[in-house]
């Protein structure tokens, strides 16, 4: 799961409470830009094992502190303590914790077993990742099926608003197409994991343009 986990972030921005749809896609893949930090530090580790799962050759075999339900929840509870604070809007914080939390969901349909509960076995995943024709049309359809349902229940303020969607729209799908149909990483080398962090922050910056020229039908 890649440009999926930003589906709860766009589903979520429709309600009135939540913040903007910038730091909706931040709770999204939080848990992703922790991985990568944590692995770039060595704190959290994978290797490319070919053929791990048929779509996907990461071996994502030590990731307790961001992968595990446990660990995912302390992401989320601290995240949206944050956004309490700078905000005090209490139900804007839970919808971001709900977000962050469901990153790990999402990765329990499509990852090999690599994912617990709380840092140590047993392992859970279902690897849809090995049924590409499952998961391929699944990951397209909640993801631009999220943005569709955020284009419905908004309006624009600002005649960017259709650069700002269309940037967006772009960046996923291009984002989705090197994921799946680009090399094969060789190795989990600095590169790999600045490109994920990159990536992210690209979506997120977009997504925060988005929010900033869009605004609820009923607000
Ligand atoms: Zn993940």
């Amino acid at each position: 799961m890649f440009i999926g986990h930003f589906a709860p972030a766009m589903v979520a921005a429709a309600h009135p409470k939540a913040p903007g749809l910038g730091t909706l896609f931040v709770a999204g893949q939080l848990v992703d830009f922790g991985f990568f930090a944590f692995a770039i530090a060595g704190i959290e580790n994978f290797r490319i094992t070919p053929g791990i799962t048929k779509m996907v050759p990461l071996d994502l075999y030590h990731m307790p502190y961001t992968h595990s339900l446990l660990g995912s929840g302390i992401w989320a509870a601290v995240f949206a303590l944050l956004i309490w604070i700078f905000t005090k809007n209490r139900t804007g914080a839970l919808i971001v914790g709900v977000v962050v939390v469901s990153h790990w969901f999402l990765d329990l349909l499509v990852h090999a077993p690599d994912l617990t509960l709380a840092g140590s076995p047993p392992k859970f995943g279902f690897g849809l990742w090995n049924y590409p024709a499952a998961e391929m049309p699944l990951e397209i359809i909640i993801t631009f099926g999220a943005l569709a349902f955020f284009w419905m229940k908004t309006r624009s303020t600002s005649p960017k608003s259709k650069y700002a969607i269309a940037l967006l729209a772009v960046l996923l799908a291009v984002f989705q197409t090197i994921n799946w149909f680009g090399p094969p990483p060789e190795s989990a080398n600095l590169e790999l994991k600045v490109t994920g962090l990159i990536s992210f922050t690209a979506a997120a910056l977009a997504a925060w343009w988005v929010g900033r020229t869009r605004t609820l039908k009923t607000a």
